[in-house]
Formats: C-alpha cells, sequence, structure tokens
C-alpha cells in the first residue's frame, strides 16, 4: 500500500509517498480502507523531530473509511463505514483503529466531512467538558477560533455546554465564521487587546475558562482574561514556550488552576473512554446538523506537501483534509 513518511526531519519537502506492507489486525482491532485523512499539527510535529512522540513511520492520526477486515472479537462489521483516532498510520491506504475507538460515521456525511471529526472534536470535548469543567451558562475563551479545534470547541461550548463563547482570531474572514457557529464575542487578536475586550465585555469578571493553544505569547493577556478561580487548560504552544515573566504570585492570588494536556501520547484505554463518550454525546448531533465538521480544504494524497504547508501558513479555516482512494 502507499503511505505518507519523513525522509528526514525537517520542511515539508521532506514528506514522501513509500510502499509499505497492507498492516494486519489483530484480536481487537479492524482493519480500514481509509478513504480520507485529516491534517493536524501533531503530523507537522512528527515531521519536523526526531523526537516526536508517534512512534510509527507513516503520519496521521485520524482517518474515515470502510471497514476491510474484522479481528477476532471485534463487534464492528465489514463494510461499515468508520471515523477514529488512529495511532499513527493515518497517512495511508490501510491502517489499524481499535474496534472500540471506530465511530460509526452519521449517513449523512462524506467520508471527507468524516475525517475532519476525531481529533479536533475529542480534543476540544476532552478540554471542554472532562478538564476544564465547562458548566452551562458559564462564560469561555476559545483561542484561535477559527483553527480545526477552535471551530469544534465553539459549536460544542454552545450546543452541549451551553456556554457563552468569546474567541480571538487573526482576521475579520475568522472571526465572520465563528460568529456563525455561535460564538458572541469575537476579538482581532491583531487589531485589539483581547484581555481589554474581554473585561469589557464580561463587566471586568473575565471569563470562567480559557482554552489556550497560544502559550508564552498570550501568558500576561490571559492572565488579565481569567476571573478569580477561573479554569486554564493549555494545549498548544503556537506563541511559544518560554515566557520571559513569571509571577507565580498571579496564579495563587486569582486561585487559578492551570492544566496542560496532549491527547496524541495518551493511552489506548483514556482514547477509548473519550471515544466512548464522545460517540454517545454527539453522534446524534452530527446526524441532525447540529454540530458540524468544517471542511476548509481537501487535497489530493499526491498533494501533502501542499496540505501542510496551507496549514503552517495559517490559511484554513477548519480542516485540511487528504484524499485518500
Ligand atoms: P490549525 O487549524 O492549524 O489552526 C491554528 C491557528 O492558530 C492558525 O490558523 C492561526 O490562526 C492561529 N495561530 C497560529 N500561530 C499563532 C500565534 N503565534 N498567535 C496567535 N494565533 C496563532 O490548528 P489545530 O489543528 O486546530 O490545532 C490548534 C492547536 O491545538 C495547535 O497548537 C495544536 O497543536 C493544538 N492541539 C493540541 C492537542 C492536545 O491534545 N493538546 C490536540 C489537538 C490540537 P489566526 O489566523 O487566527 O492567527
Amino acid at each position: 500500500m502507499k503511505a505518507i513518511t519523513v525522509k528526514q526531519p525537517g520542511g515539508a519537502d521532506q514528506l514522501q509517498i513509500t510502499e509499505h506492507a497492507k498492516p494486519d489486525p489483530k484480536d481487537g482491532e479492524l482493519l480500514i480502507k481509509v478513504k480520507a485523512a485529516a491534517v493536524n499539527r501533531t503530523d507537522i510535529f512528527n515531521r519536523e523531530s526526531s523526537s516526536g512522540y508517534l512512534k510509527n513511520p507513516i503520519l496521521g492520526v485520524e482517518v474515515a473509511g470502510t471497514v476491510e477486515k474484522a479481528g477476532a472479537g471485534t463487534k464492528t462489521a465489514v463494510g461499515t463505514h468508520v471515523m477514529g483516532l488512529v495511532n499513527g498510520g493515518g497517512y495511508a491506504e490501510y491502517v489499524v483503529i481499535p474496534d472500540e475507538r471506530a465511530m460509526v460515521i452519521p449517513e449523512n456525511l462524506s467520508f471527507e466531512e468524516a475525517a475532519a471529526i476525531p481529533e479536533v472534536f475529542l480534543t476540544a470535548y476532552q478540554t471542554l467538558f472532562w478538564i476544564g469543567q465547562l458548566r452551562a451558562g458559564e462564560t469561555v475563551l476559545i483561542h484561535a477560533g477559527g483553527s480545526g479545534v477552535g471551530t469544534a470547541a465553539i459549536q460544542l461550548a454552545k450546543q452541549i455546554g451551553q456556554a457563552n463563547v468569546i474567541t480571538t482570531a487573526g482576521s475579520e474572514k475568522k472571526l465572520d465564521f465563528c460568529r456563525s457557529l455561535g460564538a458572541e464575542v469575537c476579538i482581532n487578536y491583531k487589531e485589539q487587546n483581547f484581555d481589554e475586550e474581554i473585561l469589557h465585555a464580561t463587566k471586568n469578571q473575565g471569563v470562567d475558562l480559557i482554552l489556550d493553544f497560544i502559550g508564552a505569547s498570550y501568558w500576561g493577556k490571559n492572565l488579565a482574561s481569567i476571573k478569580v478561580d477561573g479554569r486554564w487548560v493549555l494545549i498548544g504552544i503556537l506563541g511559544g514556550v518560554e515566557i520571559a515573566k513569571f509571577n507565580l504570585m498571579d496564579v495563587i492570588s486569582k486561585r487559578i488552576q492551570l492544566t496542560g494536556t496532549l491527547l496524541t501520547p495518551r493511552s489506548d484505554e483514556y482514547k477509548t473512554a473519550l471515544t466512548t463518550e464522545f460517540s454517545a454525546k454527539t453522534l446524534d448531533l452530527f446526524a441532525n446538523n447540529k454540530l458540524r465538521p468544517i471542511v476548509d480544504q481537501v487535497f489530493p494524497f499526491n498533494q501533502i506537501q501542499q496540505a501542510h504547508e496551507h496549514m503552517e501558513n495559517n490559511k484554513n479555516i477548519g480542516k485540511i483534509i487528504l484524499k485518500v482512494d
């Protein structure tokens, strides 16, 4: 089968299509004929770094496709259309997935739309509700509102969380899109001081929860934007990892709960539990179009380099998809 691997850790020009043996599903696993995979920042991290946390030489952590073969002890029938998180190997014609992690694709969704769901919606669900403990009526600040995770988080915070959403993004086009998903306050971080806008919008109270993809460059403004007793979930470091000036008293005086998390290296058991709860809470909402996968652009398999560059240039609203057949 054809798959995408990395020649040497580096830029998108290091991506290559290589030939591999078709994987064989073990007990409890399904072999998926991949129809679509999606691009994630974790793929870029693994492409750039030989010390990435994916052990599989084939990139890609999420797919949608058809079950081709079922290992012993599995419940999903051959031929079922499924989507889910894989432990690497997603940028390929075939991949294996633990049966318990395969979600049946709602009939109204194409494979390209389904591939846009697992990583960003599971991440957003986990960080908003499991870690962030978002409750109805609270206010959540979702940074990078036009991103894959951001567009998923805005929808989940509204549809399931019944929360108020404040979001930031770097262009009016992205902010308009966030508004169309239900975000009430949309701030252009390139033109406005988001902390000032947030204090104004919340009558100087600040937000209950921050979903932070940015890290170091937003540290001071996030501190100013969060409520006393607020929760802050750090899930990305797009704005750097080192904070020049860090006063721990700021954390103590506001009694902030700051948590970091990464989904890809989590255990199979954790991912199964998350997938199971997520499926129960959301698949009907996808079937009724109350939640929608946001597809920015679909690239052919042999244009993986362009797909990575599109993400690295911050061009996408929602997900970048790789069409595999
Ligand atoms: P994405 O679709 O590529 O979107 C990222 C967006 O962030 C960019 O389009 C850009 O939008 C904005 N951005 C980039 N650099 C920025 C900076 N320095 N300051 C402010 N905004 C910046 O990304 P994604 O796939 O949704 O992932 C979003 C983040 O979540 C990434 O950091 C990713 O690593 C992380 N993530 C973490 C986990 C986890 O388990 N911890 C899981 C999945 C994803 P603008 O045009 O608005 O600037």
